[in-house]
C-alpha cells in the first residue's frame, strides 16, 4: 500500500489540501511565523472568522474556512510553549497532532498538511518535536481510516533532515 505519509520542504499557505494546519496562539487572532503567513495569505476573513472562536486551549484545534489560500480549511492548533520540559509539553504537543487530525476527520478532510508545531518562537527542541508528531501521526492513523494523505511540511532544512532521519527509521504509516 502506498504510505499515507508525506514529507515535504517548503510553505505550507501554497499547498492545495482540504486542510492546512496553523500553529497558532491562544488567542486565534494572528501572530508571527506560520501564523502570520497564513493569515497575510488567506486574507482578511479569516481573521473576522477566527474573532468568532473564543480562542482556543493549549493543546487543542479549531476549524475555519481557508478563503483566499488554496487550502479548502485551516485547522488552527495551540502547541505548548517549551518551558524546560516538565510542564507537559509532550503530551500537549502529541495533543494537537491528535486534535487536529480528529478535526479533519470530523470536517470530511481527507488531506491535512502540518507545519512543525511549537518548534519555532515556542522553542521546543526540533528533533524531540519531530519523533512526537511522527509518532502520534502514526499511531492516529493505524486506527483511522479516514484521512488518505498527512503531509508534514518543514520551512526549514533542519526540521527537513530530522523528519526525513526519523521516517527513514520508523518507516510511513
Ligand atoms: P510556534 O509559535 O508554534 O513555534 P512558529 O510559526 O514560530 O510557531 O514556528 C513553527 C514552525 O513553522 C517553524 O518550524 C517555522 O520554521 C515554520 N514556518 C514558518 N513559516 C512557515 C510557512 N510559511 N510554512 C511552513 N512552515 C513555516
Amino acid at each position: 500500500m502506498e504510505s499515507r505519509i508525506e514529507l515535504i520542504r517548503g510553505d505550507i499557505t501554497k499547498l492545495e489540501f482540504d486542510a492546512i494546519v496553523n500553529a497558532a496562539n491562544k488567542s486565534l487572532l494572528g501572530g508571527g511565523g506560520v501564523d502570520g503567513a497564513i493569515h497575510r495569505a488567506a486574507g482578511h476573513q479569516l481573521l473576522e472568522e477566527c474573532r468568532t472562536l473564543n480562542g482556543c486551549e493549549t493543546g487543542e484545534a479549531k476549524i475555519t474556512m481557508g478563503y483566499q489560500l488554496p487550502a479548502r480549511h485551516v485547522i488552527h492548533t495551540v502547541g505548548p510553549v517549551w518551558r524546560g520540559g516538565n510542564n507537559r509539553e509532550d503530551e500537549l504537543l502529541a495533543s494537537c497532532y491528535t486534535s487536529s487530525l480528529e478535526v479533519a476527520v470530523n470536517n470530511q478532510c481527507k488531506t491535512i498538511a502540518f507545519p512543525n508545531i511549537s518548534t519555532g518562537i515556542y522553542g521546543f527542541p526540533k528533533e524531540r518535536a519531530a519523533m512526537i508528531a511522527i509518532n502520534t501521526t502514526k499511531e492516529f492513523l493505524a486506527k483511522s481510516k479516514t484521512i488518505i494523505k498527512v503531509i508534514f511540511v518543514c520551512f526549514d532544512e533542519e526540521n527537513y533532515n530530522l523528519y526525513k532521519n526519523r521516517l527513514n527509521e520508523v518507516g510511513k504509516a
